[in-house]
């Protein structure tokens, strides 16, 4: 970890050597703490250009501003490298001039969160623990057992009951133990948490561990570096606990203090009406406020984010906005961005770009701007929230009885 000068505590500042675990010894859980790096040494070492020259397509590409040793077993799943893809005709209907959609759900487990969980698992080796340990209600499970599996690690899972059967099924292949416990996101979280302070296991959190919002960091790198150093006029991130949006922030920081990009872009950090603490203290400037999460969104429907402070904190510094969107307006995202790229994004990252159309209506995105819409996880990982969002199949005979009327009412033939 040549390039960590330690870890900071966003609550009182305190910066330690880089050897800590998790949360700020004085301030206690909500001492979340920063990694902070010796970015003139950086500057140094690294380049866009000895970037390009670089072979490996995945975000270990971007090691000196990770903080793992450079001699650090590697999960040998892939990580990152997903594409970044022009969407005009999508750009045209969310009421943008340029937009791109990247694509996180080609991670390895399908979502953004084996970005983080890559590191998770990385540092878990480090620590030499042999047993990792997480709660989730899919996607960060799902990533830190596949990501256990690849790097020969065990996990023990702890899911809320409202998880998602396929996440849960996907877990299970990667021979997590998998505990449902009968309750909120909050107390399987909480559960989590007691059990790795009992039993020694390394605990893939985002919000407490510090080293793993590291990981969420590469997917704002990898926009810059797609993007020629040229970042758009807007990012849009959906936000759950909080950590995607303050990684992807916290790249483009880095980029601009090590000369590597002019203009960071602005953030727009979209939540669901009915899981929106973040907004709402964002707005208010208060503290948060926890709330009962409903909305059909699952992977962003966290009521007690523990990351909220460095989401909101982000935000602000981008110059961003948070906006709330309807369960209906995410479900009509998932049809058009469907429909309008070829892109099957679950609820959570559809979200996004529902978000984005709905600030470019109310203003808050001028009409001339460009964006990323991140889409933080694919949509075959939730298979029945996707199929509420669809019509069904026609169902014909093998004798194509009443084919061509079909084709004619889709316009497919003529008449
Ligand atoms: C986790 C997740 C998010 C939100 O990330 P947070 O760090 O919780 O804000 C968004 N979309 C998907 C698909 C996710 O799995």
């Amino acid at each position: 970890m040549k390039f960590v000068q330690g870890l900071e505590c966003v609550l009182c500042g305190t910066t330690y050597p880089a050897r800590l675990t998790y949360t700020c010894p004085r301030c206690g859980i909500a001492g979340i703490l920063d990694v902070r790096y010796d970015y003139a040494a950086i500057a140094r070492a690294l380049t866009p250009r000895r970037l390009a020259a670089r072979r490996d397509p995945s975000h270990w590409r971007y090691r000196e501003l990770l903080p793992i040793r450079e001699d650090a077993a590697l999960p040998s799943l892939t990580v990152g490298g997903t594409p970044l893809s022009p969407a005009a005709a999508l750009a045209r209907h969310v009421g943008v001039s340029t937009l791109f959609l990247k694509d996180d759900g080609r991670n390895a487990t399908g979502s953004l969160k084996d970005r983080a969980s890559s590191l998770g698992v990385v540092k878990a080796r480090e620590s030499r623990r042999k047993i990792i340990a997480c709660a989730s209600t899919g996607n960060a499970a799902s990533s830190c057992a596949g990501m256990a599996a690849s790097l020969g690690l065990r996990s023990v899972i702890f899911v809320p009951e409202r998880a998602p059967e396929p996440k849960v099924t996907q877990l299970l292949i990667f021979g997590a133990t998998v505990l449902r416990v009968r309750g909120s996101y909050e107390q399987a979280w909480q559960m989590c948490q007691e059990a790795c302070e009992r039993w020694g296991w390394y605990n893939r959190n985002c919000a407490i561990n510090p080293y793993l919002v590291e990981g969420k960091k590469t997917a704002g790198l990898e926009i810059g570096e797609q993007l020629a150093w040229q970042p758009t006029d807007w990012v849009t991130v959906s936000v759950g606990d909080g950590c995607s949006i303050a990684g992807v922030w916290k790249a483009f920081r880095e980029m601009k203090t090590l000369g590597w990009i002019d203009r960071p872009p602005r953030m727009l950090g979209v939540q669901a009406e009915g899981a929106a603490p973040i907004t709402a203290a964002f707005r208010s400037g208060l503290p948060l406020e926890p709330i009962e999460p409903r909305t059909f969104a699952e992977s962003i429907g966290v009521g007690v984010p523990h990351n909220w402070k460095k989401a909101v904190r982000a935000i602000q510094e981008s110059g961003g906005a948070m906006i709330n969107v309807s369960d209906d307006e995410i479900l009509d995202a998932m049809r058009y961005t469907g429909r309008l790229s070829g892109i099957f994004a679950e609820p959570a990252a559809a979200t996004a770009v529902a978000g984005l159309r709905r600030a470019a209506a109310e203003g808050i995105v001028a009409r001339r701007s460009s964006a990323v819409a991140v889409i933080t996880g694919n949509g075959l990982k939730d298979v029945q929230s996707a199929r509420t969002a669809v019509g069904k199949p026609f169902d014909i005979t093998p004798d194509g009885a009443g084919l061509p009327d079909i084709l004619k009412a889709k316009g497919l033939i003529g008449d």
